[in-house]
């Protein structure tokens, strides 16, 4: 018996400037997911569709916080072996952002993991904090006190991620967990989201718009009506 309800949508459009859509959601049960592809010969859609079902997989034989970091595992190890078994997509890769609702000692929280700069964040009370953590350049940077987030954002360099699935033979996903509250909002998005919107107007969005699904669409459309320079993708959950 769960003491909250989670209801969650998604969205995800192409952007005024890409032709295609690499950017993949999941929004299924206990999990939700975003997934941002990159690599030539469409290979970034096969990835992300390869990291999202791979992640909805694993996971779902094993519903811990111990199996949500397995299933970014495995998502990296599949994605990585069809790489080097197919010239066509090598070097293909993905981000992921993915929060699932765990039992951790009896209690119900939130395990949260990322490879990459796509995001996870959560609005409590009016607030809109990060809970994933960037595998960029530029965050590096941040971190390091050399740029500032504002510099950050507006970087020539912003899109060189330092990790990824599906590079390499081994990954080391961020992952963290954290508590849950009734009336929570979570947001998971890709960089073609938070590249186009500051975070007041995420918080504005998310503090007004009712139902995941129309938050959610609402935050999608503002992006595209920015510029659309990029796939953008918005995974919206409530905690009831
Ligand atoms: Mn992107």
């Amino acid at each position: 018996m769960s003491a909250y309800q989670l209801s969650h949508a998604g969205v995800t459009v192409t952007g005024q400037v890409r032709l295609t859509n690499e950017d993949r959601f999941l929004a299924e049960g206990e999990l939700i997911a975003v997934a941002d592809g990159m690599g030539g010969h469409a290979s970034g859609d096969l990835a992300s569709r390869l990291a999202v079902e791979t992640l909805q997989e694993v996971f779902a034989a094993d519903t811990t916080a111990e199996g949500l970091a397995r299933a970014v595992q495995a998502a990296n190890q599949v994605i990585w072996e069809r790489a080097e078994a197919d010239p066509l997509v090598r070097g293909m890769g993905t981000t992921v952002a993915a929060a699932a609702r765990v039992a951790i000692g009896g209690e119900e929280r939130l395990a949260i993991a990322n490879v990459g700069d796509s995001r996870a964040y959560r609005l409590r009370e009016g607030r809109l904090e990060r809970l994933s953590s960037d595998h960029s350049l530029v965050a590096d940077l941040v971190r390091a006190g050399e740029l500032t987030e504002d510099q950050a954002r507006d970087h020539p360099n912003r899109n060189i991620l330092t990790r990824a699935l599906g590079v390499g033979p081994e990954i080391e996903a961020h992952l963290v967990d954290t508590d849950l509250a009734r009336d929570d909002r979570l947001l998971l998005c890709s960089d073609g989201l938070f590249n186009e919107l500051t975070d007041d107007e995420i918080v504005e969005v998310l503090g007004s718009v009712a139902g995941p699904d129309a938050a959610a669409a609402e935050l999608v459309q503002r992006a595209n009506d920015h510029g659309g320079h990029d796939n953008i993708t918005a995974v919206v959950a409530d905690i009831r």
